[in-house]
């Protein structure tokens, strides 16, 4: 059986990587992840360049991964049955996350939800019921974050920059501020199950579903293994996890919540976590700089701006990885004060990284304590 040590964490939780990243040093990795996403996108078919299978069989742990969403994605399981070919496994994982990928990605132009962002009409139009559950899922997350969480900010993101056209990074003009500014809020979206259906209530309204697709995803890939059988597994889609059972050592699944500096990779805390969505939103690896002020991808749909508070990071434990991913998001547009009462009074499991000085302190929810080690 396995003889090595048991690693600290068996799955280190990171700030997704987007496709455009500009702040720290990390700046020339993220640059090549993102041209190999680019190089990537007109391939709709066949297993992606970067996809690596390995299968270790002794040690127990199959780890399936390959590039996905501007970042990664990396799905390990524990005693994967005979029966269950890894590299079949592997094909319907890839597959899984094109469909994704090419119904709700704002970087792909002719996927689903861009085809509906470029449509004027306000009348209902037909949408795949994935689009859909993803959609009212952001909806339900908007109404209790009172409009923090909001997947009409496109015009904003696109505006500051953090959209799929690369633009220079300035500050823009406050008329155009103004501008996107009124193509945005929650209730001018709205979803419908029977038919499925999107329809806006303006006609320039522009949804970006950056914030919760991969946590979506995760889930997807986590309900494919649950079908095949699979009990043990953390998947990983671009740092939105999704975990169930043990690890190989038959020990719950460790996860590192990373210390929110771009430089270096470093844990803050090691939750234990079974059977439930983790999710991290943060400020530190998407972000640019002008005259020593930083400006995050996370927009703020109130002020129109970049969040500006002291909030490094958020992590959340959630049932699915989808709802943790939009949380994680809304309350690190809430800050640590209102996110932390938020969290609180709705029994959230929330873990806030807030910068002090030149470190940072810890705030978490009383509900973080059941996924202590
Ligand atoms: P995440 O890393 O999950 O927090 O997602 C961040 C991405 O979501 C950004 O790059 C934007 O595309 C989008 N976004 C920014 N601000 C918001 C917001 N307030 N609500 C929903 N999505 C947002
Ligand atoms: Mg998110």
């Amino acid at each position: 059986m396995n003889m090595s040590v048991p690693a600290i964490s068996d799955v280190r939780v990171r700030i997704p990587l987007y496709a455009k990243h500009r702040g720290g040093a990390a700046t020339p990795f993220t640059a090549l992840l993102f041209a190999a996403f680019a190089a990537l996108l007109p391939a709709a078919c066949g297993r992606s360049v970067e996809s690596r299978l390995e299968a270790a069989p002794t040690d127990r742990l199959t780890v399936l991964e390959g590039a996905t969403m501007g970042g990664r994605y990396t799905v390990k399981l524990v005693d994967l049955a005979p029966a269950l070919a890894a590299s079949d496994l592997h094909d319907e994982i890839e597959a899984a996350l094109r469909r994704i990928n090419d119904s709700m990605s704002t970087f792909v132009d002719d996927s689903e939800l861009m085809r509906f962002n470029r449509s004027t009409s306000t009348d209902w139009m037909a949408a795949s019921p994935a689009l859909v559950e993803v959609t009212a899922e952001a909806q339900r997350v908007s109404a209790l974050t009172d409009g923090a969480f909001d997947v009409t900010v496109g015009p904003l993101v696109n505006l500051w920059g953090f959209g799929p056209d690369l633009r220079p990074e300035a500050v823009p003009a406050a008329a155009d501020i103004e501008a996107a500014h009124e193509r945005v809020g929650f209730r001018l979206l709205e979803t419908r199950d029977e038919p499925p259906a999107l329809r806006k209530h303006r006609p320039d309204i522009y949804v970006d579903l950056s914030a919760i697709a991969a946590g979506y995803a995760a889930d997807v890939l986590s309900a494919l293994l649950d079908a095949r059988g699979v009990k043990n597994y953390v998947v990983d889609v671009t740092g939105e996890l999704r975990v169930l059972g043990h690890n190989p050592q038959g020990q719950p699944w460790a996860i590192a919540v990373e210390r929110p500096v771009p430089e270096v990779r470093s844990a803050e805390r090691v939750l234990q976590i079974d059977g439930a969505g983790v999710a991290t939103s943060g400020d530190y690896r998407n972000w640019f700089e002008v005259d020593g002020r930083r400006y995050s991808h996370i927009i703020d749909p109130r002020t129109a701006r970049p969040v500006s508070h002291g909030l490094a990071a958020v992590t959340i434990v959630a049932p699915t990885a989808m709802r943790a991913d939009a949380l994680a998001t809304g309350l690190m547009v809430l800050g640590p004060e209102a996110g932390y009462e938020l969290a609180a009074r709705e029994g959230i499991a929330a873990l806030f990284i807030v910068r002090e000085g030149r470190g940072f302190t810890e705030r978490a929810t009383p509900a973080v304590g059941a996924y202590a080690r």
